[in-house]
């Protein structure tokens, strides 16, 4: 056992639906710009351009079901999303073998200072001041594969306040699970632990405190995150 010259950091636990067990955390990617319709309402062409990522830490996603709305910005945005987890990995992963990496698939938020990202964007910048912020990622417990299959279709939504404010079907993403997992693959090595973020649909759009935000996707339920 090694012997750290600080405190180690904690290994990043989330829940795994009816099972005592948690996944560990290694890596997250986000993709952009993965929703034609939500393409167009940032301005830009949906046409098939490769795919982009960015990444979180793996320490802000947050199982919690509370979302601190974060400092520097007043225009923070809801996105949410499909998260996946992967049990393994590997580099040049073909697309008709990247799903069987798949250990399980969550709902997720990729919270959005956009003010901030809009400012970055604007300066040619990185994004991570306006994405990979203290707890800007709220995840629902992890449903495994061996219990609801692979999700390449379906309803996927958010309500503020229960108002339905983003809706699509995953039917609808530009580049398919596999398809992502094959790309990354070719530029980074894939291990398990890692969680993609499979992009949002259109309607994005800002949350205030005190609001509850209420994503839902067929086959992994429902889960409300109130803004603190
Ligand atoms: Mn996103």
């Amino acid at each position: 056992m090694s012997h750290f010259a600080i405190p180690a950091p904690r290994v990043v636990e989330l829940p795994v639906a009816g099972s005592d067990a948690v996944f560990p955390v290694r890596r997250v990617y986000c993709i952009g710009r993965n929703y034609a319709a939500h393409a167009i309402e940032m301005g830009h062409d949906p046409d098939r351009e490769p795919p982009f990522f960015f990444q979180k830490n793996p320490d802000n996603l947050d199982p919690s079901g509370e979302f601190p709305y974060p400092a520097h910005s007043s225009d923070v945005h809801h996105e949410v999303e499909v998260a996946v987890m992967l049990k393994s990995g590997g580099t040049n992963i073909s697309v008709d073998e990247a799903l069987d990496h798949v250990y399980g698939y969550a709902l997720s938020l990729d919270m959005t200072r956009r003010d901030l990202q809009g400012e970055q964007k604007k300066m040619g910048r990185p994004w991570e001041i306006g994405k990979a912020f203290e707890r800007s990622a709220p995840v629902g417990p992890i449903h495994p594969v061996s219990e609801v299959g692979h999700l390449d279709e379906g309803s996927i939504t958010l309500k503020v306040d229960g108002e339905v404010k983003q809706e699509g079907d995953l039917n609808q993403m530009i580049w398919k699970v596999p398809e992502m997992i094959s790309y990354l693959s070719d530029y980074f090595e894939l291990a398990a632990g890692d969680v993609i973020l499979s992009g949002t649909p259109s309607g994005v759009g800002p949350v205030e405190r005190g609001q509850t935000m209420e994503m839902a996707c067929d086959g992994l339920g429902s889960m409300a995150v109130k803004v603190v």
